[in-house]
């Protein structure tokens, strides 16, 4: 079974990563989309509402998986049996990090090769980091991120607000 792992923060996921997800769970048996979690970073949603958030928007994709784990990303391949990485590049700024990445990944596990995918044209100025901006100043999400979670991610912004005013 040709297993592949497409690794993220995810916070949230936006239609560029639903793009991602859709173009590469059509080339493998199986795709396991995973939240890395970091514990130096702190998101707007923790791990598990990602988790939660990223399964509501791929019910219709029946061979992706969604997981979180805290290793490292060639320990959790191993451990999973993949031999694929699937990554979106949405501009040269992405690429330099990404291959560098990909390089100390292979040196790590011989067996992990990574994949690029080119970004759909609509999505290449798209980040969860431009969708938070955006949510900040109550700007319209639709065009960004999934209709199934457009409120959650309002609620959550005015929730953290409300926190940062008190
Ligand atoms: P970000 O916070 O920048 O959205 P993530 O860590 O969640 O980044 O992204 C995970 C993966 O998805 C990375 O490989 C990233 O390059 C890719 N990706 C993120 N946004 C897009 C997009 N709009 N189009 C294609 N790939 C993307």
């Amino acid at each position: 079974m040709k297993i592949a792992i497409y690794p993220g923060s995810f916070d949230p996921v936006t239609l560029g990563h639903l793009n991602i997800i859709k173009r590469s769970s059509a080339c493998f048996d199986k795709l396991i989309v995973c939240v890395m979690v970091n514990s130096s970073k702190h998101g707007l949603f923790v791990p598990e509402e990602r988790v939660e958030l990223l399964r509501r928007c791929t019910k219709r994709f029946p061979n992706v998986e969604i997981d979180s784990s805290n290793e490292l990303l060639a320990a959790y391949a191993k451990r999973r049996g993949a031999k694929v990485v699937v990554k979106g590049l949405r501009a040269v700024s992405d690429y330099e990090q990404e291959v560098q990445m990909a390089v100390i990944n292979r040196k790590l596990n011989p067996d992990l090769d990574t994949m690029f995918l080119a970004s759909s044209e609509k999505y290449t100025y798209l980040s969860s980091t431009i969708v938070k901006e955006m949510a900040r100043y109550g700007a319209d999400l639709a065009e960004f991120i999934p209709r199934e979670i457009v409120d959650d991610v309002n609620r959550k912004m005015r929730e953290a607000q409300e926190r940062k005013a008190d």
